[in-house]
């Protein structure tokens, strides 16, 4: 036993899931914990949108992969590069010449 005061944290208590309920979780909170340890915003951020890509190819298979604006299909290719991409060349391409115009930047213009 250890002494209070003296609290070691063994390999297998890091480790060990809390439930089987949470077992779906785990890999999440490994990357939240890489994410908050990160000091770099983008590669964050890009973290969270494969993390939520991984979530919804698990919850609705039948719509990943297809552009969120068109609903045509995005090619395999372009999801190999970019499995967080929501949508296909060409409705990407007139979303961002249509935000290039040197304006403010909030996060919410990701969501036109
Ligand atoms: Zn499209």
């Amino acid at each position: 036993m250890e002494a209070a005061g003296n609290v070691t944290v063994r390999a297998d208590d890091i480790g060990a899931v809390p439930s089987a309920a949470d077992e779906d979780e785990a890999p999440y909170r490994e990357m939240d914990q890489s994410i908050a340890s990160s000091r770099n915003r983008v590669r964050a951020d890009q973290l969270l949108r494969i993390a939520h890509a991984e979530r919804r190819l698990e919850e609705d298979p039948e719509n990943f992969g297809l552009c969120e604006k068109c609903e045509e299909p995005i090619p395999p290719k372009r999801l190999e590069l970019l499995p967080f991409v929501r949508r296909c060349v060409d409705c990407q391409t007139a979303a961002e010449s249509k935000s290039s115009k040197p304006v403010r930047k909030k996060v919410t213009d990701y969501h036109d």
